[in-house]
């Protein structure tokens, strides 16, 4: 359990490159106890979830994401005031 658990973090963590930052489809909804792909922690019954389907060739088909590690995530690009 712990290689395969291990080998889906890496490709998690590859899939939240900003090669993927332009998503096929997004979906927002309330928390599903998932955890976050980009902070790593629980989204919670209260908060926001965003399921990201990221376009065919990424490590993972979907990302679960806090909708603020979303909007860091799309936003992410170098943009220094
Ligand atoms: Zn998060």
């Amino acid at each position: 359990m712990g290689a395969a658990r291990k080998t889906r973090g890496a490709a998690r963590a590859e899939s939240t490159s900003p090669a993927y930052q332009r998503p096929q489809r997004t979906w927002a909804g309330l928390g599903s106890g998932a955890l976050c792909d980009l902070c790593h922690r629980p989204i919670e019954e209260h908060q926001i979830e965003y399921e990201v389907e990221l376009p065919a060739g990424a490590p993972v088909p979907v990302l679960n994401l806090h909708l603020g590690c979303y909007e860091q995530w799309t936003t992410s690009e170098p943009r220094l005031a």
